[in-house]
């Protein structure tokens, strides 16, 4: 769906829109959308701007840091965006956005993707981190046994190794 120039100089546009999962491209992310994704919001003109805010909605699945598990992150997000014109940015060079106001886009030619401000807003919501619980045992770092599930009996790795020190945590 394309949010255009045109439109909004007539009317602000009422968005309720759901992607399926599969529909959305996550440019290669860590993460699987394994639910529908259902966004409510409006777009209108401010200025020469546009805003969309609303909300989204969906479930995704990722893989525990440590044990590779997989791990459900379920995601309700409110957005309020402001996508001013590329063409402007050389004129309004001077032009300041407060650093904690507002988040700034930019777009160009006739309006905005919705699907490329749902992805983005995706991505930015997802946690570096992710976790299936907090006193997750990981993985084995020997025969890479999952130890939440089953205690292997691996002799912990030799700290004397020369490698040691190059050894990740
Ligand atoms: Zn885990
Ligand atoms: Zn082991």
């Amino acid at each position: 769906m394309r949010i255009t120039l045109d439109e909004l100089e007539l009317n602000r546009i009422v968005i309720s829109k759901t992607y399926a999962s599969g529909t959305l491209d996550y440019h290669g992310a860590e993460f699987r959308q394994i639910a529908p994704l259902k966004v409510e919001a409006v777009a209108e003109l401010v200025g020469s701007e546009i805003r969309v805010r609303g909300h989204l909605g969906t479930r995704l699945e990722t893989s525990c840091d440590r044990c590779l598990s997989p791990v459900g992150i379920p995601l309700e997000q409110d957005f309020d965006l402001f996508y001013r014109p590329i063409q402007a940015i050389a004129r309004e060079e001077e032009f300041e956005v407060p650093a904690d106001e507002l988040e700034v886009g930019f777009f160009s030619g006739d309006g905005i993707e919705l699907a490329d401000v749902v992805t983005e807003q995706v991505i930015l919501s997802v946690p570096m981190k992710v976790v299936c619980r907090a006193e997750c045992q990981g993985l084995c770092p020997v025969c890479r046994a999952n130890r939440n599930v089953n205690r292997c009996d691996c002799a912990p790795p030799q700290d004397k190794s020369p490698f040691a020190s190059l050894k990740e945590d």
